[in-house]
């Protein structure tokens, strides 16, 4: 998507161990206008797919998900994080290792909002390693709902989760995949 490379192209960031950061409009600061035509986007991706529910993490997924949801007009759920394992069992949990804080977290979903009938798009705004997908991939595996696809802003392609998550046949569709970011001004983008 042309109008995002420019954007994280103009305005990002490059920090140490391969974090890029671009909380100016994506995940701080959130520009409204630009996550419109995001959501337009995977609304066109997706239009194959009957959504019933589009599934993120907090916190930085939520804003992003909202926008796009209005385009599906389905809800979002979000898993919530950090919750004990022994939560009782009207959730499903997960554990997920986040890149960025270098550990692993609880994920948990009401059992009352995701159900055998529901069709799922997961969005999120980075995808790494895959991990917080699987997570969530897992949820949804024990509602026995079915995973439709998922949807990424920024896809890190020279780490593993893009690979990892194609090859299980889960179907990613990533609106910018950048495959060298040494600093700034060589952001390569993968065409
Ligand atoms: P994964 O689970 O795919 O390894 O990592 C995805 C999650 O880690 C995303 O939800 C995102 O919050 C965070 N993340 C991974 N890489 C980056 C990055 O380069 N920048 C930012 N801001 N977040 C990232």
């Amino acid at each position: 998507m042309k109008l995002l490379e420019q954007r994280i192209a103009k305005d990002c960031k490059v920090l140490p161990g391969n974090v890029l950061k671009v909380d100016m409009f994506l995940n701080h600061q959130i520009d409204i206008e630009l996550i419109n035509e995001i959501g337009k986007e995977f609304k066109r991706l997706f239009s194959d797919c009957d959504i019933t529910k589009i599934l993120t993490i907090e916190a930085s997924g939520i804003g992003i998900a909202c926008i796009c949801a209005q385009y599906f007009s389905v809800p979002v759920l979000f898993a919530k994080k950090g919750v004990h394992k022994n939560i009782g069992n009207s959730f499903y949990t997960s554990t997920v290792y986040s890149y960025t804080k270098e550990k692993s977290y609880e994920i948990a979903v009401s059992k009352d909002y995701l159900s055998s009938d529901d069709r799922i798009l997961i969005i999120d705004d980075f995808l790494a390693n895959g991990q917080a997908v699987l997570g969530l991939k897992s949820i949804i595996e024990q509602a026995g709902a079915s995973l439709e696809g998922v949807g990424v802003v920024i896809e890190k392609g020279f780490q593993s989760g893009g690979g990892l998550l194609r090859e299980k046949g889960i179907r990613v569709e990533s609106l910018a995949i950048i495959d060298q970011m040494q600093d700034k001004e060589n952001l390569v983008f993968r065409h």
